[in-house]
């Protein structure tokens, strides 16, 4: 059945037009910069939650109060969904696979990974220490982000997937049928929903309206992590193919649902090539180290947001690269890059 509604204008109305096809969002607290994070509750059969929160208290009492508010209980859900692999996205999945008895939904690859969340992650710390030591970021700094990464890692929580999603499958529900798609860039595991009858799509942070989605470098879901993941490249290559879905709504992981998502995403894609065009300014003859492009871009958000703005800066020295407008070399440990 095609819904006969008019095209959203506003977030209220795009909210609402969701509603109309069952899906509810419940946007639960972090204690992370990014805010509030949306889990989507689907009123089908299985009933299903599309992400969970973090593992919090405050977490778990808000999504238990939302779902009561739309006459449901944590016991009632038959069928949790994970769109990444983010500890604000999964935190509390252990919690409510068990008192729920629901099935887990999730990427394949993604698995192996949240049956060991903790190793995984002090895993995916490690690899970052690597990468921010090579690319420059100072021994004491790397050392001060990488046991913050530890403290947060306490939010996120293992799960145990009992269905495997493959790119391209269909999540069969009573009253509709979710394709998947596997979108990686914003992290390894992206996995997006598309609804094709209701052209709604439920897209975790693979697209958000207010804030770019970061390109993170993160380490591969498996096997080896050399060379480094090419994580804007594989983003700008993933939004490329979204904008060809013929989406009247995005549900994203964070904020408002986006409207114009073709737009948003032609818009993301120039401010990347904007930003490399920059780096390629900075570089100007000299050899940089990844760090140091970011502390002349960025000033101090480079030292408090180290990760962050070094990802963002190696994924437009990898653009330029890819482009053949600048080389890497590596000497004492250190990767330099270089303007041709
Ligand atoms: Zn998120």
């Amino acid at each position: 059945m095609t819904s006969p509604d008019r095209p959203a204008t506003s977030a209220e109305d795009a909210l609402a037009l969701a509603q109309r096809a069952g899906i509810h969002r419940i946007a639960l607290p972090t204690p992370f910069l990014v805010g509030r994070v949306n889990c989507y509750l689907i009123e089908d059969e299985p009933l299903t939650l599309i992400d969970t929160g973090p593992n919090s208290g405050k977490s778990l009492d808000d999504l238990e109060r939302s779902l009561a508010a739309l006459g449901h209980r944590v016991e009632d859900l038959e069928l949790i969904v994970v769109t990444h692999q983010h500890i604000d996205h999964v935190g509390l999945l252990e919690i409510l696979a068990r008192r729920s008895g629901a099935e887990v939904a999730a990427l394949e690859a993604l698995g192996p990974y949240l049956s060991e969340f903790s190793r995984n992650a002090a895993a995916d710390d490690e690899f970052a220490q690597v990468v921010m030591r090579r690319h420059g970021v100072p021994g004491d700094l790397a050392t001060v982000l990488g046991s913050l990464a530890a403290a947060f890692r306490a939010f996120g929580s293992s799960g145990h997937v009992t269905h495997a999603l493959r790119d391209g499958e269909d999540l069969k529900l009573r009253d509709r049928t979710l394709q998947i798609f596997h979108r990686p860039g914003h992290s390894p595991s992206d996995t997006i929903l598309w609804d094709a009858e209701r052209e709604i799509l439920i897209a975790g942070d693979h697209l958000l309206a207010r804030i770019s989605s970061n390109p993170l470098v993160s380490r591969p879901l498996s096997g080896p992590s050399e060379p480094r993941p090419r994580a804007l490249l594989q983003y700008m290559e993933s939004l490329q193919a979204t904008r060809e879905l013929p989406a009247r709504l995005v549900l994203p992981g964070h904020g408002d649902p986006v409207l114009e998502h073709a737009e948003l995403i032609d818009e993301r894609l120039r401010m990347h090539r904007r930003r490399a065009a920059r780096v390629h300014q900075i570089l100007d003859g000299a050899a940089l180290s990844a760090y140091e492009i970011a502390v002349r871009m960025w000033g101090n958000v480079a030292v408090t947001q180290a990760y962050l703005t070094l990802s963002e800066v190696l994924g437009h020295l990898d653009l330029l690269v890819a482009s053949e407008q600048a080389v890497e070399r590596e000497a004492d440990g250190t990767s330099r890059f270089q303007a041709l």
